[in-house]
């Protein structure tokens, strides 16, 4: 047995699944996840000693590439400085300040730890000051693990929204209301249907929890437009296209101004960070200089903060994003030819440096019904396959992809070519 192997099966007796967030488990695609012991650059290494060129970055976060040697000292410095005093610090307000000057619609931020609470906190902040309950989000988007967000449409037309998970009260998700992505007229319908007013519509400007899809043209300014016409808040939820798909998220990328934005992920560098902003007014509401309550023991952490800070320092760099692109589009193109000569029905998309490649023969996908016709059999053999020639994909179809600064042409080629391999056994 692998040390992996012995690991993983006493992990499942003392932590649920043996892993400490679902996907890990390789649940979707059946097997034993490689316990990991470092990283560097574009690699993982398992306990086992095996490499594998790493498409995951841990789910987002590591956009410089792992043990970056800049994100590093700004860590060890700031630890031995001390690692959390419950007292405000000069690194918070250089972060607020950067990411203030980076994503175009935020005016006034507020650190949090993770994605999910950014989310649970502007949606609060919403209804707040709108004075509504209501909530429309999209299937198969992902807002964390927030009770308001573990909804699913109800069956026919029913506007109220049903739990997705056991232990989430009927009462609360009774007012998310769920639409398919990129369907600008079912929204505009639920507006005018919809008498009492939403107070916010929250949505993955790129979508990145169902594999990669990209708003269609015109959906995200349509949904700006709605908002805008009955006093509804627009929350663009960039905790993964945040500094992903731009330096300013996809609202610079596509030029829309969201009313909030939450951030995590890479503002981190890999720490556990969160954020939450938007215009003054809106954030002014928050305690303790307006009523609406939120807080946090860690918030704005010393550790986290440092590691956001140099993470943010190296993309901001001339050139930072055109590379990445580049290096991404390459790889995409790459595999993307290899799979059409060998005839496999497939779609691959891309924004930026974050990509999906899906096993259908749906040749445009919109929305999570879509997602849903891929041959998850398929995408299985692809993934064990790849994994078996050291890359790492995420272990589920319905995950984005992503790569680094630290992916050269070398390791993209190397890719590749382990791709050609695997692609004769699909
Ligand atoms: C990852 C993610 C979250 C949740 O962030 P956590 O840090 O895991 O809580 C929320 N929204 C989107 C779009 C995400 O990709």
């Amino acid at each position: 047995m692998s040390k992996s192997e012995i690991l993983f099966n006493h992990a499942t007796t003392i932590i649920p699944g043996g892993v400490n967030s679902p996907v890990r488990a390789f649940k979707a695609v059946g097997g034993i996840p490689p316990f990991i012991q470092s990283a560097q650059g574009a690699w993982l290494i398992d306990v086992d000693h095996r490499r594998y060129i790493d498409y995951i970055g841990s789910w987002g976060p590591m956009i410089v590439g792992h043990a970056h040697p800049t994100v590093v000292a700004a860590v060890q410095e700031a630890m031995g400085r001390g690692a959390s005093y419950g007292a405000p610090t000069e690194a918070e307000v250089h972060l607020a300040e950067k990411i203030i000057h980076m994503v175009p619609s935020i005016e006034m931020v507020r650190l949090v730890n993770s994605g999910t609470e950014a989310t649970m906190s502007a949606v609060r902040l919403a209804r707040a000051v709108t004075g509504r309950d209501s909530l429309l989000m999209f299937e198969g988007c992902y807002h964390g693990h927030g009770d308001a967000f573990l909804a699913k449409a109800g069956s026919g037309l029913a506007t109220f929204g049903v739990p997705s998970s056991p232990g989430v009260p009927q009462a609360t998700v009774a007012q998310t209301l769920t639409l398919p992505y990129n369907d600008l007229v079912a929204v505009q319908d639920l507006f005018n249907r919809h008498t009492a007013g939403i107070a916010a519509v929250i949505v993955e400007p790129v979508a990145g929890n169902m594999g990669c899809i990209p708003p269609e043209p015109g959906f995200l300014a349509g949904l700006a437009e709605v908002c805008r016409q009955h006093g509804t808040l627009l929350i663009f939820d960039e905790v993964m296209t945040g500094f992903r798909v731009a330096q300013g998220g996809a609202q610079e990328l596509y030029g829309i101004t969201p009313d909030l934005t939450t951030l995590g992920k890479i503002i981190g560098g890999g720490l556990p960070v969160g954020a939450y902003g938007g215009r003054k007014d809106l954030m002014q509401q928050i305690a303790p200089s307006g009523p609406v309550y939120q807080a946090g023991t860690l918030s704005g952490n010393p550790l986290a903060t440092a590691a956001g800070l140099a993470t943010l320092e190296i993309i901001a760099q001339p050139g930072f994003y055109e590379t990445l692109d580049w290096r991404c589009q390459r790889l995409c193109d790459g595999v993307d030819q290899l799979l059409t000569d060998a005839a496999i029905a497939h779609t691959s998309t891309r924004v930026g440096s974050m990509f999906g490649l899906f096993f259908t023969d749906k040749q445009r996908l919109k929305n999570y019904d879509d997602a849903k016709t891929c041959d998850v059999d398929r995408f299985r053999r692809w993934f064990h396959g790849m994994l078996r020639e050291g890359v790492f994909l995420a272990p589920s179809q319905f995950e984005a992809g992503f790569i680094s600064m630290a992916h050269d042409d070398a390791t993209i080629d190397a890719t590749i070519e382990a791709a050609s391999r695997v692609i004769k056994t699909l």
